[in-house]
């Protein structure tokens, strides 16, 4: 039987999730979140397939090998409450519309520290308060940080020192599943972090502000029977911005206009575009002959594969470091440029732009099209 219609929290409205990563830890997540009763809206985000070697380590069953994370953990969403509404995003967390990321919570089951380094600064930014969970399976160990975004408190980078930042895994965001080594930890243990993220989960959305783990971490060592809490500090020399970000969304800004339809709409006046988590390119560059290429403008992360085969040698074609640019300046750019539209250069519904003008900056979401939601390209 679904559970009782209980989907609300503190404010009186049904909660909106989002579980990031689908693995030792995250596969346990989307059932008992489900079962909580305060989630109306749940976005699950993760770009693999489960495999047969996952069955030890994750919550899989025989049945669930060979299909996508997130079609498997939305049908065992709908079984426990088909009421709630289930966005699949398979995709990685840094192709997601950060957008489509503003929720009252975000759980990642994250299994390196680049992934986790990008999710702070990301649910730092857009003020959603974010759980953290990491497991040892050698060691038998489980730990859950709570963060939350606000004036004074601690981020992840706050207890980082020159070590952590050392141990930065030497690999661009969304690495193949080859490239990034698996937990390997027992399905039992990533169980444990799970069920402890979801009780965290369940005081911050029912506004128990006196027991949650804010900026604390608890961490269970389950070979010697100890549960460890530390507490957390704001570190004023922390490398992250601690910035949070005010962002509107205006109903007119959707990707279909052109970039002269944008600078014309902001009256502030307008000379440079960013899209935070996203490099602007013209060129592409083949990894096999080296061929080097003019491309028309497009958000790096979001050019078509069909561009990036090589016409000389059918090779793979990529865009080099110095190729990439983090702002678009519209002074320079070129009648052409102005009629493109933001769609055509990649620009989705849901994305936030950082639109910059003389001593002014402020934040913009393209609006989403409910047709074109869950469509991450
Ligand atoms: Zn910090
Ligand atoms: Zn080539």
């Amino acid at each position: 039987m679904a559970p009782q219609p209980t989907t609300s929290d503190s404010r009186g409205r049904p909660a909106s999730v989002v579980i990031v990563g689908l693995g030792n830890i995250g596969s346990h997540l989307p059932s008992q979140v489900a079962r909580t009763g305060q989630v109306g809206r749940l976005t699950l985000v993760d770009p693999d397939v489960y495999e047969a070697p996952n069955q030890r380590c994750q919550d899989v069953a025989a049945s669930d090998l060979g299909k996508s994370k997130v079609e498997v953990q939305t049908r065992r969403v709908r079984r426990v409450d088909p009421r709630i509404e289930v966005l699949a995003l398979r995709a990685c967390i840094e192709d997601v519309p950060l957008g489509l990321l503003r929720a009252d919570l975000i759980l990642a089951g994250l299994d390196s520290r680049v992934a986790r380094m990008n999710l702070n600064s990301t649910a730092w930014h857009l003020g959603v308060p974010w759980i953290d969970a990491a497991v040892d399976g050698g060691s038998m160990l489980a730990r859950v940080n709570v963060y939350l975004p606000r004036e004074g408190a601690p981020c992840l980078e706050c207890a980082w020192d020159a070590g952590d930042y050392a141990a930065l895994e030497q690999i661009f965001p969304c690495p193949s599943a080859a490239q990034t080594p698996s937990t390997n930890a027992p399905a039992s243990i990533g169980a444990v972090a799970a069920a402890m993220m979801v009780v965290e989960a369940e005081k911050l959305l029912a506004g128990d502000d006196d027991h949650l783990l804010a900026g604390r971490q608890v961490m269970c060592d389950l070979r010697h029977h100890a549960y460890l809490i530390t507490a957390y500090r704001f570190n004023p020399n922390c490398r992250f911005d601690h910035e949070l970000w005010m962002i509107e969304t205006p109903a007119n800004k959707s990707p279909k206009m052109t970039l002269g339809q944008l600078v014309e709409s902001e009256s502030a006046g307008c000379s440079m575009l960013r899209v935070p988590g996203h490099r602007f390119s013209r060129a592409v560059y083949c990894l096999s002959c080296g061929r080097s290429q003019a491309a028309p403008l497009r958000l790096v992360r979001r050019i078509p594969s069909v561009r990036l085969h090589c016409p000389d040698c059918g090779g793979t074609m990529a865009v080099r470091g110095f190729d990439m640019r983090e702002t678009f300046d519209f002074p320079s750019a070129s009648r052409a440029d102005r009629r493109r539209t933001l769609s055509s250069i990649g620009f989705c519904p849901g994305d936030v732009l950082s639109i910059e003008g003389p001593g002014t900056r402020h934040f913009v979401q393209l609006t989403a099209d409910r047709n074109e939601r869950g469509q991450v390209s």
